[in-house]
Order: structure tokens, then C-alpha cells, then sequence
């Protein structure tokens, strides 16, 4: 069994990355940049925050960060965003989610010019992906395809299950592996028998939310597993997908954690990366 690792992939795909930068430097003599709002002082969202703005001065991004408190209100974010769309010296703006009650998230996503809209939330983008059109793609997915791809690069024909259908993470891996042409079965809480469903698949993508949901059982040999879920147990962290049971069967598998979760930061710094070169064309 191939052990997916996510942090070697990410870190391949951040030095791939560092050189793109540094030729745009040479070629424009200017680096994307990446703005990130962050309102409020969750625990989680400063972590990610602080991340994503490491990983991006790494690679020689600029990256800056807006903080609001907890009680902003929603038309200061949405004059911020409206500024910082006009602004051409950044490439890329994210909205650090989840946000206070009282600010709506659609508005807030659908105020990002789509252009600048690094996170592929915003429904411009939405469609674009979905009709096969250049666009930003969410980048837990995008990290999803490309640790796919590492391991078969020719997906064409195969039979791949996506359980789970969020916004954020199932519909846009359809969308991703449906232009592979694969064939796309998209799962969610109403299946009426998930095990069968994934027996069928040669690519499972599970984005769930239940602790080690898929079983070795559901699971026929060869397949290549991407468990995106990330639960905290009285075991620790675990992903959607049972490892001991499914590694037994499968081809390839993410581990959890160092599977698909540090592939997400990195996409992040792809698609700021990407929204700046179609910026200059
Ligand atoms: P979500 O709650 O928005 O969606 C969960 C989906 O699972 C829904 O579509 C629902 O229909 C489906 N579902 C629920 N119960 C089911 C069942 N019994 N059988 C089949 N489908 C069922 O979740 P999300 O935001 O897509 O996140 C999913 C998981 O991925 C979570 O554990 C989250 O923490 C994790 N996550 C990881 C990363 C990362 O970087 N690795 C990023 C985002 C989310």
C-alpha cells in the first residue's frame, strides 16, 4: 500500500512554488500578494491565519493581514473588501471563515471580486469550475486532485465516489475528477446504501465529518483512498475513513493527520499565485 504523504507533496509543491514566484519577480518585478481578513480571536482561525501567512512569505508571496474584532460591523468588511478589490497591488483576498453571527457569509464571499477570489468560493467561480472554465478552485479539493494525480495520473474511465457533498469540499471534487473524465458518484447523509456505493470505486474522496466512517470492508483492492476528514477523538485526531482497516485493502491512502491537510495551505498559495498571472495577462 502506497502511504500518501501529504507533507512531502506539500512541501514539493510550496519549492515549486518559491521558483514560480521568483521568476515573476524577475519577469514583473512585483510578487503576487495575498490579503487575508480575520475577524474576530478564534483559537482555530488565528492558527490557520498564522499559517497561511507563513507559508505564503516563505514562498516569497507578500502577505498581509487585516484583523477586525468580533463586533465589526459588516459593511466595514465589505467596504475593506470593495478597497482591497480595487487595489491592484493585491492579487488575492481571503475572508478567514467561520464569521461572527451577524455578518452573511454569502454577501461576504459574493463582495470578493472573483479574480481575487483565492478560495474559489465565490458563485462566478462556482460555475466556472462546474462548466470546465479556467477559475479558482477551493483548495482542500484542488490538494485532494493533486495527491490523485501523483498516484494515477490517467483517470480517465475510472469509477470514483465522493462522499460528502459541501460547498466547500464534495461538489468541487466532482467537478474536479468529472473533468478527468472520470465517472462521479456523489454521496451524502441520504445514501441509501453507502458500503455498496464505494465497493464500485476505484477513487473514494471521503469529506464527511464522522470518525473513521469508510470501513476496510466497503473498500475493493486497488482503490486509491483520499480521506479529508479531520475528528477529534478520545484516540486524538482521525480522519473519515477507518486507516488500519482500509489501508489492508487499498492501493494508495492519506494518512490523517500529513495526508490532504497540508496540501490546503499550499493550494492556497497556488491560486494567489494563479489569480496574479491572469491578473497580467
Ligand atoms: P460538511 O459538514 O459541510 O459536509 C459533510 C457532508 O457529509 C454533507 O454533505 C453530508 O450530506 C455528508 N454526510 C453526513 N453524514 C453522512 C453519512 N452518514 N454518510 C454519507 N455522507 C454523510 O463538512 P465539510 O466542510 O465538507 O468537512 C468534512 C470533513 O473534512 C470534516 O471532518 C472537516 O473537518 C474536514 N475538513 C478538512 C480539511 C483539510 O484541510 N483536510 C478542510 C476542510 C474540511
Amino acid at each position: 500500500m502506497i502511504l500518501i504523504d501529504g507533507k512531502k507533496a506539500a512541501a514539493d509543491l510550496r519549492e515549486d512554488l518559491k521558483k514560480e514566484v521568483a521568476e515573476l519577480k524577475t519577469k514583473y518585478n512585483k510578487v503576487p500578494n495575498l490579503t487575508v481578513i480575520l475577524i474576530g480571536d478564534m483559537a482555530p482561525s488565528q492558527i490557520y491565519v498564522r499559517n497561511k501567512e507563513k507559508s505564503a512569505i516563505e514562498v516569497g508571496l507578500k502577505s498581509e493581514v487585516i484583523r477586525y474584532p468580533n463586533s465589526v460591523q459588516e459593511k466595514v468588511v465589505l467596504e475593506k473588501i470593495k478597497e482591497l478589490n480595487q487595489d491592484d497591488s493585491v492579487s488575492g483576498i481571503l475572508v478567514q471563515l467561520p464569521l461572527p453571527k451577524h455578518i452573511d457569509k454569502q454577501k461576504v464571499i459574493e463582495t470578493i471580486d472573483p479574480s481575487k477570489d483565492v478560495d474559489g468560493f465565490h458563485p462566478m467561480n462556482v460555475g466556472n469550475l462546474s462548466s470546465g472554465y479556467e477559475s479558482s478552485v477551493p483548495c482542500t479539493p484542488l490538494g485532494c486532485y493533486l495527491l490523485i494525480k501523483k498516484i494515477e495520473p490517467n483517470l480517465s474511465g475510472k469509477k470514483a465516489v465522493v462522499v460528502g457533498r459541501s460547498n466547500l469540499n464534495g461538489k468541487p471534487m466532482t467537478q474536479l475528477l468529472l473533468k478527468e473524465n472520470c465517472t462521479v458518484t456523489i454521496t451524502h447523509s441520504r445514501t441509501k446504501d453507502l458500503k455498496a456505493e464505494c465497493l464500485e470505486a476505484d477513487i473514494i474522496v471521503a469529506a464527511v465529518g464522522i470518525p473513521e466512517l469508510v470501513k476496510g470492508d466497503w473498500v475493493k483492492e486497488g482503490t486509491i483512498v483520499i480521506d479529508v476528514g479531520i475528528n477529534k477523538t478520545d484516540k486524538g485526531i482521525v480522519g473519515d475513513v477507518d486507516f488500519d482497516q482500509v489501508s489492508k485493502v487499498a492501493k494508495a491512502l492519506t494518512p490523517v493527520p500529513g495526508g490532504v491537510g497540508p496540501m490546503t495551505i499550499a493550494c492556497l498559495l497556488k491560486n494567489t499565485i494563479d489569480c496574479f498571472k491572469r491578473s497580467q495577462k
